[in-house]
């Protein structure tokens, strides 16, 4: 086996849910399509990173800073909901209900695994409540005890804040990531959402 070949195998090998053998398919598979697909593969690789913003408002990520969705004049930009991460962040989106702007924590809440109240984007929030007229924050975080404890951190960094906070309803199953909910189960949890 020639270097190239054994180079290409061990970086797609490196990718999440991708082991040696569906690495090496997948190679195999590059070498026999057209020349012009890899090139164009390669291409959006290269620029993949340098293109990737992440929106000074909310810390969602796309190739625009501000994001789409803090660009969206026809949203209700008195709501946030705020997520654990962007993949929960395009689970309730594309059921689109939910009409009002995000926040995005990029995590949550986990002392044991080094993750504190510094790590996530809770004073972007408040500065956002405290700037932007905000009415109301919901917390979609997923029900485990990191989403509840990220709640609560959520409902304390708020307290002094004119701002209706509430919890997205439990009906998610327990330690379920949200992004794996179907659309029906998340309108539910968001439209049944409770006060904190
Ligand atoms: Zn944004």
């Amino acid at each position: 086996m020639t270097g190239a070949i054994q180079e290409m195998i061990e970086l797609l090998a490196r990718l999440p849910g991708v082991g040696r053998r569906s690495a090496t398919r997948l190679v195999f598979h590059l070498l026999e399509s057209s020349p012009e697909y890899a090139v164009r593969l390669g291409t959006a690789l290269c620029q993949f990173h340098s293109q990737i913003e992440r929106c000074a408002r909310c810390a969602n990520i796309s190739d625009r800073n501000p994001c789409p969705v803090c660009s969206d004049s026809h949203r209700d930009h008195s709501v946030i909901c705020v997520v654990e991460n962007i993949p929960d962040l395009w689970a309730i989106d594309a059921g689109g209900t939910y009409r009002g702007v995000y926040h995005v924590l990029h995590g949550l809440l986990a002392p044991l695994d080094g993750i504190g109240p510094d790590d996530l984007n809770i004073d972007l929030l408040s500065d956002r409540v405290k700037h932007d007229g905000i009415d109301e924050v919901i917390v979609a975080t997923r029900p485990s005890v990191e989403g509840e404890a990220t709640a609560m951190l959520i409902r304390q960094s708020l307290n002094q804040l004119p701002v209706r906070v509430t919890r997205i309803a439990s009906g998610i199953p327990l330690g379920s990531e949200l992004e794996y909910a179907d659309a029906r189960t998340l309108e539910r949890a968001i439209k049944d959402r409770k006060e904190i």
